[in-house]
């Protein structure tokens, strides 16, 4: 489903990204996990263009990322993306929120694009507050809501990146719980957390990153129970966060 191959990539003089090379089957977790600054969130960035890259091959659901002939809005569109802090636009309403790219981009009209909103909201439990604006909701609402927007768009995965970093613990679960729900309804999802509990979990495969390389990509069993196969930065990563 999406496929990373020998991705290289520079901020100016500056390599983020070497030789990157991993990939995410369809219905498969893998989570990211690695220091601050090891390129974590770069690397999902380049999965649906937000940055470009100068080196490799990326592809989703067998569209080339890097090549100029591609659609980048319809590319976006299939693969949904949570960031850290819910950019959920402030002057809309909740539903209006999930609803305009359904009709923007999707050409769905209103009341199709509300019906499909509302059965979203009620799955990530937010149906009740669907004509709120998002400053009137918690951040773990938001968040909630920045999902199901993001499944608005029927995407062929998801793509995560920290998506419980910023909220107050007692938040976390509900965000995470929605998580584990989709991960088990069988959504293709490349989540970068250092939630280790989601991991064991829902997780198939874990990737771990160092100073702009993957240096571990094992399935979660191996990662978790193996602590001599692992290199010495995940093990100390590891025994920092767990
Ligand atoms: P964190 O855990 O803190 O979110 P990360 O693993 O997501 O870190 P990235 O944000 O991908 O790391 O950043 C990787 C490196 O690239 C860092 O050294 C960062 O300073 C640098 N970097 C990120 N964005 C830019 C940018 N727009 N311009 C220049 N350098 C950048
Ligand atoms: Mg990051």
């Amino acid at each position: 489903m999406i496929e990373i191959s020998h991705v290289d990539k520079s901020y100016g003089a500056f390599q983020v990204l070497t030789d990157c090379t991993t990939q995410v089957r369809k219905g498969e977790v893998v989570v990211v996990c690695g220091p601050s600054g090891s390129g974590k969130s770069t690397l999902i960035k380049c999965v649906n263009a937000l940055e470009p890259f100068q080196r490799g091959r990326i592809t989703v659901d067998g569209v080339s990322v890097g090549d100029p002939k591609t659609d980048l809005n319809r590319l976006r569109a299939r693969v949904g993306m949570v960031f850290q802090h819910f950019e959920l636009f402030p002057h809309l309403s909740i539903e209006d929120n999930l609803s305009i790219a359904q009709v923007k981009v999707l050409k769905r009209s209103a009341s199709e694009a509300r019906t499909a909103s509302m059965a979203l909201l009620q799955r990530v439990g937010m149906r009740a507050h669907a004509h709120k604006f998002p400053s009137q909701l918690s951040g773990g609402q938001q968040q909630r809501v920045a999902i199901a927007r993001a499944l608005a768009m029927n995407p062929v995965a998801m793509l995560f990146d920290e998506p419980t970093s910023a909220l107050d613990p007692e938040m976390v679960n509900e965000v995470l719980d929605v998580m584990v729900e989709l991960a088990r309804e069988g959504m293709t999802m490349m989540c970068v957390t250092h939630e280790m509990g989601f991991a064991r979990k829902v997780a198939n495969r874990v990737i771990f990153m160092d100073r702009g390389r993957i240096v571990e990509d094992c399935a979660k069993e191996e990662f978790f129970g193996n602590p001599s196969g692992r290199s010495d930065r995940a093990r100390q990563f590891l025994s920092k966060i767990l």
